[in-house]
Parts: C-alpha cells; sequence; structure tokens
C-alpha cells in the first residue's frame, strides 16, 4: 500500500508518494494561488495527486494536511487562513473529483502522527507534539494514530487558559497558552518590557539586554505552566516541540525545570525533545493518516 500526503499551505501546496515500507518516492510543491478560489484550489489539488500516482497505481491512501479544522456535525471546513475554503465541503468535493476516499487532519495532529512515526517521537507510544509558531497547536498520537477526541477538538493546546487575566485570544477567551508562548506573543512581551521590537530570533541573542531575564523567566514559566498542565493530564512517554519557537535552546535546558516544578509527578523526567522532520511533518502526518499497518 503506498501513500500520498497532501500539505495544503497558504502560499503552496505540497505533495509526496511514501512506499510501505516508509521511503519517499515522490515529492512536488505548486503553488496555492489563493486568489484564484476554490474551485481552482481543488483542482490544482486533483492534479497534483494525479501526477503522484506512479504508473496508475490503485492501491493508496490519499490524506490531507490542512490548518483548518473540519466541523464534526457539517463537514464543513470551519476556519483556515486560506479563506475561500472556510464552509465549503472541501473533503467530499476532493472525494468526487478524485473517485476515492479523503483523510483529512490538521497540521497539528498532522505533524505529532509524523514525529510519531517517522521523527522524534518514533519509538514512544503516547506522543505530544507541539507547534509553537506564528500559534500554538497540539496533537495527541497513541499507538501511532491520532486520537482526536469526541468532538474532535483533542490536543488543542493553543487554547488552555493559564491565566483568565491574561492577554485577549481571537478564540474570545483571555490568557490562552497561544497568546503567551507564540512567536508573535513573545516578540511582544519582549517590547512591552524593553520598549523595543525585535525578532524572536534577535531576542534569544540579547542576552545582556536589561529585561532579557525577565522576559525570559516570564516566557519560560508561562512555558512550564502550559506543559505540566498536559503532562498532568496525559503523562504522554515524550513531548516533541514544533514550529519556529522549538528553535530556542534553552526550552530543552532551563525549560525542562519549569515544567518540572508545576508537574505533579514525583519524578518528572518527561522527555521533551525538538522536532525530527522540520517544515516536512505535515506533508509526512498527511500520509500517514488513517490505519497504519
Ligand atoms: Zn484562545
Amino acid at each position: 500500500m503506498k501513500r500520498i500526503g497532501i500539505d495544503l499551505g497558504g502560499s503552496k501546496i505540497e505533495g509526496v508518494l511514501i512506499s510501505g515500507n516508509g521511503e519517499i518516492l515522490s515529492r512536488k510543491r505548486i503553488p496555492t494561488i489563493r486568489s484564484e478560489g476554490y474551485e481552482a484550489i481543488l483542482n490544482r489539488i486533483v492534479s497534483l495527486v494525479r501526477e503522484l500516482i506512479d504508473n496508475g497505481s490503485v492501491d493508496y491512501t490519499i490524506g490531507i494536511c490542512t490548518p483548518g479544522t473540519i466541523s464534526p456535525k457539517s463537514g464543513m471546513i470551519k476556519n483556515s487562513n486560506t479563506a475561500c475554503l472556510i464552509g465549503k465541503p472541501f473533503q467530499q468535493d476532493l472525494e468526487d473529483k478524485l473517485y476515492h476516499t479523503i483523510l483529512m487532519d490538521n497540521d497539528a495532529n498532522c505533524f505529532a502522527l509524523a514525529e510519531a512515526i517517522l521523527g522524534a517521537g518514533q519509538g514512544f507510544n503516547t506522543v505530544f507534539g507541539v507547534i509553537m509558531g506564528t500559534g500554538v497547536g497540539g496533537g495527541i498520537v497513541i499507538n501511532k494514530q491520532v486520537h482526536r477526541g469526541a468532538g474532535l477538538i483533542a490536543g488543542e493546546w493553543g487554547h488552555h487558559k493559564i491565566d483568565p487575566n491574561g492577554p485577549k485570544c481571537y478564540c474570545g477567551n483571555r490568557g490562552c497558552v497561544e497568546t503567551f508562548i507564540s512567536g508573535p506573543a513573545l516578540e511582544h512581551q519582549w517590547t512591552s518590557i524593553t520598549g523595543k521590537s525585535l525578532t524572536l530570533e534577535k531576542i534569544v541573542n540579547e542576552k545582556d539586554i536589561p529585561g532579557y531575564n525577565e522576559w525570559k523567566e516570564e516566557f519560560l514559566t508561562h512555558f512550564g505552566l502550559a506543559l505540566s498542565n498536559v503532562i498532568n493530564i496525559l503523562d504522554p512517554d515524550v513531548v516533541v516541540l514544533g514550529g519556529g519557537v522549538s528553535n530556542i535552546s534553552f526550552l530543552y535546558s532551563d525549560g525542562l525545570r519549569y515544567v518540572e516544578k508545576y508537574s505533579f509527578s514525583d519524578y518528572p523526567n518527561t522527555p521533551i525533545v525538538q522536532n525530527k522532520l522540520g517544515d516536512s511533518a505535515g506533508v509526512i502526518g498527511a500520509a500517514y493518516l488513517g490505519e497504519w499497518s
């Protein structure tokens, strides 16, 4: 059984064909061109899938990774950075055009699945994968299967509330994890403390500037609170970090101590590791959606 994975992003659509033993046989990227609208995006995905199917093979699965979520009630896309998909029966329309079952999941679940099967979570039973980038998301994988939950919100870590008086979040609540440890939130906190604007990449190299220690202390406190809450409930075998913020090295040293500080365990030793697949996790996770065999 071969696997086709498609990662639908705001600017590019990436596709892979993976063999039964996990070898990437073919890989292709095309632009999304959101301005051309819904029907054009569907048609581009259809032609990408057809290009990836080698020699007319009929024995394959197709999985799609998209940043949006699918309403369990209506099957419609609920939110997406590709706005023309919102409210559309995207999965059904693709199935109709391709005459094939389409498996679909969000980027955090695909990330967690890819890392659990081929990345830093390999060999661990319960994997909590988190994306800390422009937004914050999470996915739970147990025995190489995504755990989606009754309402398909399992692992939505970015919207855990860790401070009811915290910053307002786009979801309508206050103090969500995303409002503290996403890339933009961390840059905003730096500006509040120092009065200056800097990119996150530059901030972590500004160790001698007054305000750095305060910024880092706040960051790690929120990181520790947010992850220890998950560990106290899920008790995963490993936590894999992804997204731009996961490149900050002190998360894997000082960060561990803050997670331990707030963890209920007498023996806090959950490994917290950096991802191995980088930007490829979305498309690889998409390919592995559905039955693992
Ligand atoms: Zn929120």
